[in-house]
């Protein structure tokens, strides 16, 4: 197709991305980037980049991938609980600056010819193009002012975040809680540069209100940081910080929203990244998924002449994907929320817990890249030495043939569907969604909660997910139906304490 002009608004890493290959497919398009910070004032810290992600990336343009590579800062995972500490080496773990970041790809996006406009707040109205590509971000402005054409639907999650960092380069990423008088607080903190480290920290609404974080939330300008968290948090993660300060960025605390909508364009206007859906950062794929929409974009604009064809082949390749890593995100979201109440698990059988929370890696491609790990997780799990643990190709059954109080296998008998004392739920939401809160805010009061439902994944890993609070909130016996196909669903379940005993459906 034949672009004149093209206009981006928005200078995040989706819009430059954007930029520059669409200025190398249309060398005679006048490409402007309109952003409205100024360079090097950007907000945030360091963000992660997957492997996958850097393999997408290098097939679509090499050389800024090089670049961003060269100045990113490569690290190790772990989790730590109390004194208790387990590392997970991982050779593919990149973060970078998100300032750092920017400037690559503002050099890149110059290099191809793309004009870079700096402090330029716009609107589609204010600019005329014969393609408007809007990179504007969660809060996008076109996405709001043209809600009836894009149809956005956005869900606004439980737990409260704060993004902030620190000038010393952490070890190796790092989970970990530290409970005060107010409540348990998290940190996802890893590095990404030689003098820097984020520090994501996490918290629910109780122990947010109770240390009176409500009332500094509120009374923090918009471009300032909440100086009355940050002193208390750097006092909380002192041992993490090892004496290093929390810095804050205009940082206060928010809640995520999860943005989804009906359709990313309309007439010559395309939405891209953040703009069009957001997922939730405990994935680390919001810059990834941006920068992924832009090398599709690109692709099919070159291979159609019109715009309608051309979004509708973007429209129908991204969708899947952003999909499928928002189901992951929004559960990996949950499992965050409910962190505070796995603290008692050993660290290396919670370390499965969370590799596992979002049904992404299965127990026993676990099992195999960090075999150490897993297999003292499993014995805390089996209640046994690690000695009696097997090998990873067996792992499934065995979980599943762990006894458990008073029973010799974790299957349940089908009698006990039918008893006394049992209440069958079916499960037919979301386990984020007002449905699924009331219910387990509410449980049923029997000494067994027996959950059905459909016979997908999805919604298997749904009952898996409600079952997890279902047991920690009642302490009654939690069944779930789970398809047989799904029996390495159901022994990660069940290592990571999500259900008592399994019910194999055919
Ligand atoms: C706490 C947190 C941690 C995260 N960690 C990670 C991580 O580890 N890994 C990861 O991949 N992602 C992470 N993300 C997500 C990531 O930051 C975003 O998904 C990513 O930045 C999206 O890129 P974007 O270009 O779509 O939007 P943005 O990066 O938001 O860029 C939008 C740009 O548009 C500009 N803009 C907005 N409106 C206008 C306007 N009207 N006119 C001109 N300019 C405008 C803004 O100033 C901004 O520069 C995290 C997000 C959060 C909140």
């Amino acid at each position: 197709m034949r672009l004149a002009s093209i206009a981006v608004l928005g200078g995040g890493p989706g819009g430059l991305y954007a930029a520059r290959l669409l200025k190398k497919s249309h060398p005679d398009a006048v490409v402007t980037v309109y952003e409205q910070g100024v360079p090097d004032q950007t907000f945030g810290f360091g963000v992660g980049l997957a492997s996958r992600t850097q393999r997408n990336l290098r097939q679509a343009d090499e050389a800024s991938l090089n670049a961003i590579v060269e100045q990113s800062h490569p690290h190790e995972m772990s989790m730590k609980v109390g004194d208790s500490q387990v590392r997970l080496a991982h050779g593919e773990l990149l973060a970078i600056g998100r300032a750092t970041l920017l400037s690559v790809l503002q050099r890149f996006a110059r290099e191809a010819g793309v004009e870079l406009r700096f402090g330029e707040r716009v609107t589609v109205a204010d600019v005329d193009a014969d393609l408007i590509v809007a990179a504007d971000g969660i809060n996008s402005v076109t996405r709001t002012e043209l809600a009836d054409e894009f149809g956005p639907h956005i869900a606004q999650g439980e737990g409260l975040y704060l993004w902030c960092g620190t000038d010393f380069a952490l070890e190796s990423a790092v989970f970990t809680p530290v409970t005060t008088e107010h409540g348990t607080f998290v940190a996802h903190a890893y590095p990404y540069a030689d003098d820097r480290s984020t520090f994501l920290i996490e918290t629910d609404e109780r122990t947010w209100q109770r240390a009176g974080f409500d009332v500094s939330t509120e009374a923090t300008p918009a471009s300032e940081s909440d100086q009355v968290s940050l002193d208390y948090l750097q006092a909380a993660f002192s041992e993490t910080l090892q004496g290093h300060r929390l810095i804050g960025n205009r940082t206060k605390w928010t809640t995520f929203r999860t943005i989804r909508c009906d359709s990313w364009h309309t007439r010559n206007i395309v939405l891209l990244g953040d703009a069009a859906h957001t997922a939730h950062y405990s994935i680390g794929s919001g810059t990834k998924l941006a920068m992924e929409d832009a090398i599709v974009l690109d692709r099919a604009l070159l291979e159609h002449d019109d715009l309608e064809s051309a979004f509708d082949t973007y429209e129908a390749e991204r969708r899947p994907a952003v999909d499928h890593l928002q189901a992951i995100a929004e559960r990996s979201m949950v499992w965050w929320d409910n962190f505070p109440e796995r603290l008692a698990m050993p660290v290396e059988q919670l370390m499965i817990a969370y590799m596992t929370r979002a049904g992404k890696v299965s127990l026993e491609r676990f099992a195999e890249s960090a075999s150490g790990l897993v297999t003292a997780g499993l014995a805390a799990y089996g209640e046994c030495g690690v000695d009696d643990v097997p090998a990873s190709g067996e792992v499934v059954e065995w979980a599943l043939s762990r006894p458990t109080a008073g029973r010799s296998d974790r299957l349940a008998d089908a009698d006990l569907r039918d008893a006394d004392g049992t209440a069958l739920v079916e499960i037919a939401d979301r386990p984020w969604s007002a449905a699924m809160r009331r219910l387990i805010a509410q449980p049923p009061a029997a000494s067994t909660v027996w959950l059905t439902g459909a016979d997908d994944r999805e919604s298997t890993l749904d009952r898996l997910d409600v079952g997890e609070a279902l047991r920690r909130r009642t302490g009654a016996v939690v069944v779930v139906d789970v398809p047989e196909e799904f029996r390495a669903d159901a022994a990660a379940g069940a290592v990571s304490e999500r259900v008592d005993l399994v019910s194999f459906t055919s």
